[in-house]
């Protein structure tokens, strides 16, 4: 590890903060304070008709109550209006990168349905085999846009789980950057917002693991020299098979808050439930790098 690493908390403002973000902000300030870097906020709102403005305000405030503290853009950027951190504030950005790569060749429109894709190429699939490729549908609004992705390994090693090999062009297919919509996709977004707002640490759930060998070959594509690094965690789970979601409104941060529990109390019991300790105790969010000792994890 080189350098002083920039990672992110970005949450999606379609839901409350809860239990899973907590332990992702465990993850990220902890490693970005032992390896001497800083944090920086992203409001992730690229899909608009998801995404709430009472949510953002919401988790904006219950961050500040945990107190985990942005180094880059803190809480008080976004209450003032628009913010360059904001990825609704960032359509222009997202389209000069989007018109970069149409002018390479490299995005076509594809008419596909998520259904057609899943019935046609005959299993329960995400990965798009490029059907619409030679089609030459325009890249107008109510299309999806796709780059043509190459075919190859990505090969990364994950600071939590070691050496990763992936098959974006198996496992994804053409990538999509812009839904019929009419927003940018997650998948977009996120690596035009690394590249230029020079994130080189991804610290993140397991969930996303999948993604990381797309984004590797998408951020290449669009001028990225050096990938990022990236550590994905354990998630906080409601059962052996089923992650923590925004619905399971129990482990909201505003209902603990609500219940009398203390922030220190809320980082602990996150804590605890992905096993960083074996007790509940009181953790406050200043303390956090020592729950996420790199040499411990890696090895366990
Ligand atoms: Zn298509």
């Amino acid at each position: 590890m080189t350098g002083s690493p920039l990672t992110r908390f970005a949450p999606a403002p379609t839901g409350l903060l809860h239990l899973g973000h907590v332990v992702n902000a465990i993850f990220v300030w902890g490693l970005a304070r032992q390896l001497g870097g800083r944090v920086l906020l992203r409001i992730e709102d690229h899909d608009r008709q998801r995404s709430r403005p009472a949510f953002e305000a919401q988790l904006l405030d219950d961050l500040d109550w945990l107190g985990f503290v942005p180094d880059i853009y803190p809480t008080s950027d976004f209450r003032r209006g628009p913010c360059p951190s904001r990825q609704s504030d960032r359509d222009a950005i997202y389209a000069a990168v989007a018109r970069r790569l149409a002018a390479e060749g490299r995005l076509y429109g594809c008419t596909c349905t998520r259904q057609e894709i899943a019935r046609r190429a005959g299993r329960q699939t995400s990965a798009y085999p490029g059907w619409c490729r030679d089609r030459g549908i325009a890249l107008d609004p109510g299309v999806t846009w796709r780059v043509r992705m190459d075919p190859g390994e990505v090969a990364f090693t994950d600071l939590l789980r070691g050496p990763v090999r992936q098959q974006p062009a198996l496992t994804h297919g053409d990538v999509a950057i812009r839904d019929r919509h009419g927003n940018w996709t997650y998948m977009f977004a996120v690596v035009v917002d690394d590249l230029l707002q020079d994130v080189d640490l991804v610290v993140r759930g397991v969930d996303l693991f999948d993604a990381t060998g797309p984004q590797i070959a998408l951020a290449a594509l669009i001028g990225r020299s050096q990938p990022a690094r990236f550590a994905h965690h354990p998630l906080v789970m409601k059962g052996p098979e089923q992650k923590l979601s925004k619905a399971d409104g129990d482990t909201g941060i505003p209902e603990l808050r609500r219940r009398g529990m203390s922030p220190a109390a809320v980082i602990g019991h996150a804590a605890r439930l992905v096993d960083l300790i074996a007790d509940e105790e009181e953790i406050s969010a200043e303390e956090v790098a020592r729950l996420v000792r790199l040499d411990q994890l890696a090895s366990r």
